[in-house]
């Protein structure tokens, strides 16, 4: 028998966007094999994460998915959804009732700075480093900074099992991108989670937080987004220009609602300058990266293929983007 521990890990009831949250239950048993249904469901005190009042403040975390934690031993990550003492899910659950659309690959493009007291890391106490030009996929001391963290972080992501699929210096220094790639609905949701939760983690060693904030830096700096592309079985295989413009003419009807669901404070960077749409407009074209959605160049090629939503912020809630993309894809005939 071996300790094995695990990680129940959720989602508190902050606002706009709620916060990690998690703890550790250790269990003896022979091994783990990834079996869910195997593991207890655990309980927390909601009135301190602000999902209950103080006299009826437990909530049950119930384990969703699991994934091999690289950075303990004998450790596994757990995904949980929260449930209120009745069975019903808690208000701060987005998670539940995302319908799990197999044939939806997802790949979100999650932007995020390091940020040291409040400043990007690498901007010089009290001031800005050169304008913005240099950063972008860099390489140099200067032009890049946390890299070694970067690296880290992709390697646990990596031996956890998710699907990332890249990584990039941005366009502001201190600015970093990496790509979840999944398919299904929910997997791509649930490895972004783990992904952001390892972020924070990691962060503590180096002393770094992760800003998530759309626009961290007021002025001439990129903010950060979290571009979401997106195809179903018939986006990919059947195609089609007239498809391809009927899904982008549904997502003009839908704009707003989805706005509401893309993360706060998303009208400072979406503002029609560095490579966005202004929030109160709707746009789509072929390569444009000044549109709303962008029809990537390979799929206005052959009219086959994903489809780039430009607009959620880098703090946008996965399941409420899928959400809403799978809503408006309801309202085309494929
Ligand atoms: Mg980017």
């Amino acid at each position: 028998m071996a300790n094995i521990k695990f990680e129940y890990i959720w989602i508190d009831g902050y606002k706009p966007e709620g916060n990690f949250r998690s703890k550790t239950k250790v269990i003896e048993m022979n091994s783990f094999d990834g079996d869910i249904s195997k593991l207890p469901e655990w309980a927390f005190d909601g009135s301190s994460t602000k999902q209950a009042e103080g006299n009826y403040s437990d909530l049950s975390l119930i384990p969703v998915r699991s994934y091999l934690d690289p950075g303990r031993r004998n450790a596994f990550f757990l995904l949980c959804e929260v449930y209120n003492p009745d069975g019903t899910p808690h208000e701060s659950n987005t998670r539940h009732g995302l319908e799990d659309w197999k044939d939806m690959w997802i790949g979100f493009e999650q932007e995020y700075v390091i940020s040291v007291d409040g400043r990007p890391l690498g901007f010089p106490k009290g001031g800005f480093p050169a304008p913005q030009g240099p950063y972008y996929c860099a390489v140099g001391a200067g032009k890049v900074a946390g890299r070694e963290f970067v690296e880290a972080h992709l390697d646990e992501c990596l031996d956890a099992g998710l699907g990332i699929s890249g990584i990039n210096a941005e366009v502001m220094l201190g600015q970093w991108e990496y790509q979840v790639f999944a398919k299904g609905s929910l997997k791509a949701c649930d490895d972004l989670m783990i992904s952001r939760y390892m972020l924070h983690r990691m962060g503590e060693n180096y002393g770094y937080t992760i800003d998530l904030h759309p626009k961290p830096i007021k002025g001439d700096w990129n903010g950060s987004g979290m571009h979401t592309n997106f195809s179903n079985k018939e986006m990919r295989e059947k195609g089609g220009e007239k498809m391809m413009t009927e899904i982008c003419e549904a997502f003009a009807k839908t704009h707003e609602e989805h706005m509401e669901a893309y993360g706060s404070n998303n009208d400072q960077r979406l503002t029609g300058l560095h490579e966005t749409q202004s929030m109160d407009t709707f746009s789509y074209g072929v390569s444009d990266r000044g549109a709303s959605i962008r029809i990537p160049s390979s799929t206005g090629k052959t009219w086959k293929g994903h489809l780039e939503d430009r607009r959620p912020a880098s703090n946008a809630d996965p399941y409420l983007i899928l959400k809403k993309i799978q809503k408006t894809m309801k309202n085309v005939k494929f």
